[in-house]
Parts: structure tokens; sequence; C-alpha cells
């Protein structure tokens, strides 16, 4: 059985895709790289933004044609498209598809395959989910990804309750839940016995972890104690995995990010100085409005904080522009905020409404495209030069870069600031640790040299 999955949106998506596709293997799968010679057809869908739910769409009509010339091909739907409720409507419209899967549950597919003998006989032993389970359980990396992936993904939260007014992730992932800390420390540990090196803890607000689940006897590390939030503890406990060099963990919500966490992040030496906490806005009525729960005040003393406890930390974000009634003077505040604050990084999103969501049904989409994608762009310009200023103090400077792989002939890794750092070098640096001499900065990345072997 040849399969091939297609996925785009968050590192939630990438992190299922890769438990899939080692499923899959598990199965008997072999990966292919064009959709056309597969068997099995995977689209790992996101409908955060109007932009991907239209890739989305573009895609399942490709695959839809390729479907009436090989009726045999097994087509499976996974993801944001598909949602954790009712599945009716979506049958209805994509008729043609045979399977649909909640985000990060490929069961439906693995239970289907099984069932329809499409893999290989001696391995699918039965059809009451006991070769399902048993393909699931030990699924963990594909075959390519054995030995050569650095740097993997470990969702620890599912799911999400706060309800931002914009966003869907809510209606699409369900409520958050929390996985056991058990099942993260063996996913953990099993990885950096197949050579990952790096691990980022995934969450749609991970500094939320663990504050859904309600202890049990054979759980004791889930309780939440008055001195230490349960990310922390997580994070200690991931910290005595052997092999394992660095621990990174995304995304965070300002209201979470206590002192303990940020005191347990600059204390565990293998989590790294990098910090993904999203702002939105720069005005308080367009967070308000946003149902974000904080003022662009409490974000200020935020990064101070974050400041405070971890020396040399990069910080990153996200804002959206164009929310509606945004009105100038509004988004100027959200210019000036960054203006002052200097991040690391920004990712910037034009609003667009989703269905079912507060933002959606109460208020009109009423700043013109147009109008978006010029707020969109001076942020991006502004954020270019001040990206450009902070790279420019590493020039000359000796980083520590984990090598991930080769791009263009040179070698390329991270700082444990999370930079993008290029460099030649003869002797195989996969999956080391390189001391890089910079030599060379922009807004997007670093060049360097090996400074010894
Ligand atoms: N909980 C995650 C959300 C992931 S969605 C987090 O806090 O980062 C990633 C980003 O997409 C969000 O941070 C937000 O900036 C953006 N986004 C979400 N819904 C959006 C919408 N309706 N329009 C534009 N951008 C949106």
């Amino acid at each position: 059985m040849r399969y091939h999955i297609w996925t785009i949106g968050c590192q939630m998506n990438t992190a299922d895709s890769r438990r899939l596709a080692a499923a899959l293997e598990g199965l008997g799968g072999e990966p292919v790289a064009r959709a056309e010679e597969a068997d099995v057809i995977v689209l790992n869908t996101c409908v955060v933004r109007q932009q991907a739910e239209d890739k989305v769409y573009s895609r399942l009509g490709a695959v839809r044609r390729l479907k009436s010339r090989r009726p045999h091909a097994v087509v499976g739907v996974m993801g944001c498209l598909v949602g954790v409720g009712d599945q009716a409507a979506l049958r209805e419209q994509l008729p043609w598809v045979d399977v649909l899967m909640p985000p990060s549950d490929p069961g439906p597919l693995l239970q289907y395959l099984i069932e329809h003998g499409t893999v290989d006989q001696g391995r699918a032993v039965s059809a009451d989910g006991h070769a399902c389970r048993q393909a699931l359980g030990e699924a963990l990396l594909p075959a390519s990804d054995r030995g050569r992936l650095v740097s993997a993904y470990v969702p620890v939260v599912l799911g999400c309750s706060h309800a931002c007014t914009y966003c869907v992730i809510p209606y699409r992932r369900g409520p958050e839940r929390s996985r056991p800390p058990d099942d993260i420390l063996a996913e953990v540990r099993a990885l950096a016995a197949l050579q990952v090196r790096e691990i980022t803890l995934l969450g749609q607000i991970v500094d939320r972890y663990g504050h859904d689940r309600t202890p049990t006897l054979d759980d004791s590390t889930a309780v939440p104690t008055r001195t230490e939030p349960p990310l922390a503890g997580l994070l200690r406990q991931i910290q005595q995995v052997d092999g394992l060099e660095r621990i990174r963990f995304l995304t965070s919500h300002p209201a979470w990010m206590t002192d303990s966490l940020l005191q347990a992040v600059a204390h565990l030496p293998k989590v790294c100085e990098q910090i993904e906490v999203p702002l939105q806005a720069g005005d308080d009525q367009v967070l308000s409005r946003m149902g974000r729960g904080y003022t662009a005040d409490d974000y200020r003393r935020l990064v101070e904080r974050i400041r405070k406890y971890i020396p040399g930390v990069a910080i990153a974000t996200d804002i959206i522009v164009g929310f509606p009634g945004e009105t100038e003077a509004q988004f100027q505040q959200s210019y000036d905020l960054l203006a002052e604050l200097r991040l690391d990084k920004v990712h910037i999103a034009r609003y667009s409404p989703r269905p079912h969501t507060l933002a959606a049904r109460r208020y009109a989409d009423d700043v013109p495209p147009s109008e978006k994608e010029r707020r969109r762009k001076s942020l991006d310009d502004l954020q270019a030069s001040i990206a450009a200023d902070i790279n420019g103090l590493l020039l000359g400077q000796t980083v520590e870069v984990l090598v991930e792989g080769r791009r263009k002939g040179r070698w390329w890794g991270r700082t444990r600031t999370g930079k993008l750092v290029f460099f030649d070098g003869e002797r195989d640096w996969h999956g080391r640790l390189a001391a890089v001499r910079i030599t060379w900065t922009g807004p997007w990345s670093l060049v360097g040299e090996p400074v010894s072997c």
C-alpha cells in the first residue's frame, strides 16, 4: 500500500501527519511523493483563516479529479475541516471522500483500511480494532524520519476552551484536553531513543497544560501543586530524559505565564530561551472585543517579566490586523507597541471571519482587504527592521546550533533562541550541536562558520 499525505496548517497538523504516516507504515504502507501514485491519499487540513481554507478546497478539487481517474484510491480528509462535531454536512458536501478524520485522530482511516483489506493481510489480523490500536500505539516516526529527525513536535494539550472571539479552533478541535504526563514522557523517551534531540511541546494554550485534568490515584503527576504549574512539572520531568538536548513549548497565553513557570524555564538547562506568546492587538478595546482577557499594559509587564527571568530570551508573538472595527488609531497602537517591545519574531495575520465564531456573528468584517494588506505590510516592514537590528548584534558572536539537516548545499539548524543559522562544513553535522561564529546576519536568518570540531 503506497500512501501520500498532504499537510497544511499548524505544528499540531505536522505532528498528526507524522503519527499517521508511522501508523500507515505499521500496517505495511510506504510513502510516495506524488498523490498520483498513491493507493491512500490523505489531506490534513486547516481552516483557521479563509486563505488556508481556500488552499484546502483547491487541493480537494485536484484530488477529486484524481479519484475520478483512479476510483480505487482511498481518500481520507483529516484535521480542522472535519472537526470534532457532526460530520453529516461535510459527508454530503464531499461524498467522494472515503474517510473523514477529526484532528489528531487517524483511527477512522486505519480502521477503514483494515476493514477493506487495503493493508497487508498478514498485518491486519482482525478488524476488531486490535490491529488499528496496535498500529497507532506503536506509531511514532515514519521510517524516513527514524534516526534522521532531529526536532520533533509532541502535542500535550489537544483542543482549546478559551474561545477568543475570532478563533474557530475551539469549534474544530473541541474542548481542551491535556494528555496524561506518563504518556507524554513515554513518547519523549521513545523519540530520544530514535535520535530525536529536540522536542517542542504543543498546545493551543500550552501554559494551561494540566489545568483541565482532575487527579486520579494512579496519576499523581497530574495534581497541580500550589507552588508549581503542571507545565513546569512536565518540563522538569522531560529535562531528565537522556539523549535529549533541547525542549521548547508553544503557544502560550499571557494569562497563564506565571512567575513559577518562567522560573522553571530559566532554571532547566534543556528548556530553551524562547517564548511564543501571542499579543494579537495593541489596543485595549480591540483586545477586549477579541476576548483575550488582558490589556496592552498587562502584555508590556509580561514581556518585562519574561526578560527579567530569562536573560537572552527570544520572544515571538502573533498579531491580527483588520479585526472588525479596528480603526487606524487602534492599528497604530499595535504598531507602536511592537516598535516599543522590539520582539524577535511576529506572525502577522489579516483577519478573516470564521463560521460560528462570536466575532463573525456579532461584528461586520468592515476593514477592506486592501487596508488589511496595508496594515500587514506596515507591521512586516517594521518587524524586518527590528529583527535585522536584533540579529545584527550576533555578528562575530559564537552561538550553539543544533543541526537539523542540509539545504542548498549548506548545513542548517537553530540557536537555542530559535534563530535559523546556515553554515558550510565538511564533516557530518547532522543531529549535532555546533559552535558557529556568525559572519552574516539578516532579518530572517544568519550565516556563520563552525569554530572547532
Ligand atoms: N492558540 C493558538 C492559536 C493558533 S491560530 C495561539 O494562541 O497562537 C494561530 C494564529 O492565527 C493566532 O494566534 C491568530 O493570530 C491567527 N488567527 C486565528 N484566527 C484568526 C482569524 N479568524 N483571522 C485571522 N487570523 C487568525
